[in-house]
């Protein structure tokens, strides 16, 4: 899947099955894995790959940019992937670049965060929250 480096924005070439290993970024040789950040689906196979191949449970958050509850929970995913980093993943849809992603799990309002075991829906919350809530409505 698609990776893009949060140090040079390079986009790097990773299998979802390695989002927990260590890796540095192929460009710069900067710190790229293991994932402590929200990582942006880039298409409907990248979604397709890190549902199937992900080696811990993924969090989905469904959102778009005119969303105002989306960029208040934006942050607080961020600091969900950096308390659960290595144990978590937590990736971004934008339903307006990807509705086919959206429209398989029927997302009728956003912010929605979709909590992915194996590749299948677990749980799910809908609307914003903090991490903190985030983490203990989900269990995770
Ligand atoms: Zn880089």
């Amino acid at each position: 899947m698609h990776l893009p480096c949060p140090t040079c924005d390079r986009t790097n070439r990773v299998p979802a099955q390695r989002l927990l290993d260590k890796a540095r970024c192929a460009a710069c040789k900067g710190p790229l894995l293991p994932l402590d950040r929200a990582v942006p689906v880039a298409s409907a196979e990248d979604f397709d790959e890190l549902a199937r191949d992900a080696a811990a449970p993924v969090l989905v958050d469904f959102w778009a940019g005119w969303c105002a509850p989306c960029r208040v929970v934006g942050p607080e995913l961020e600091k969900v992937a950096a308390a659960r980093a290595g144990a978590l993943i937590v990736a971004k849809v934008d339903t307006e670049a990807l509705p086919e992603v959206a429209g398989r799990f029927a997302v009728q309002s956003i912010p929605t965060m979709v909590l992915l075991r194996g590749g299948r829906e677990a749980t799910r919350l809908s609307g914003a929250m903090p991490a903190a809530a985030i983490l203990a409505r989900l269990g995770v």
